[in-house]
């Protein structure tokens, strides 16, 4: 079946993104991992045309662009991971969107891996990350593990990695499950900002030592 599709940025019919609007990416900065994940890979800086690309598919359910995200997140995922799943959003937000940006990722991503995608947490009620205060943010959700995961290697799927308190709050919860690695792909990640990394390394480390 022939699906037309258009370009997320522009509009344009055509490959999503469009040839103009990829020429206008640029990849994610290299930032260090979050506390308690051995790689964090990102595709995109998550500004410009890389931002609007990626907060379309969270807010207007654009999903043109998945595969084209999922191919450049598969390919800044480390070879060997036993198991591809995901950093759920609130069932609030879940419910309110009809679906959650995050697991679409992880499914495209698995697939274009050849290995199983599977739920593996379940988010703890609370407001999500967009709009709440600096430390609120920094602390991060509550991720419980669904299942055990004894010596697996785990990919982790999220949108976007911000401070990096989600990807290290649902870590957390991974290895306290069993995993032995928890390695992050992201479709973007935010330009640093020192007062963020500082932030998020700080508020994980309040954390572990809980
Ligand atoms: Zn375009």
């Amino acid at each position: 079946m022939f699906l037309p599709t258009s370009c997320p940025v522009c509009g344009a019919r055509g490959p999503a993104p469009c040839a103009g609007c990829a020429a206008d990416l640029r990849r994610a900065p290299p930032l260090p991992a979050p506390p308690g994940v051995d790689s964090c890979g990102a595709l995109l800086a998550y500004d410009g045309a890389g931002r609007e690309l990626v907060a379309r598919l969270k807010y207007r359910n654009a999903r043109s662009a998945v595969p084209f995200l999922a191919r450049g997140m598969a390919s800044v995922a480390p070879p060997g991971v036993d198991v591809v799943t995901w950093a759920p959003t609130t069932p609030a937000r879940r419910r309110a969107r009809g679906f959650d940006q995050a697991q679409v990722l992880a499914r495209a991503v698995a697939r274009r891996l050849g290995v199983p995608c599977r739920p593996m947490l379940r988010r703890a009620a609370g407001p999500a990350q967009t709009g709440r205060g600096a430390e609120a943010r920094y602390a991060g959700p509550i991720f419980h593990a669904r299942r055990r995961a004894d010596g697996w290697r785990v990919l982790l799927v999220d949108d976007v990695v911000t401070t990096g308190a989600t990807v290290a709050a649902a870590a957390r919860a991974l290895r306290e499950a069993g995993a032995a690695e928890v390695h992050v792909a992201a479709a973007a990640r935010t330009p640093p900002s020192r007062r963020n990394v500082h932030s998020v390394l700080s508020a994980t480390r309040r954390q572990l030592w809980k």
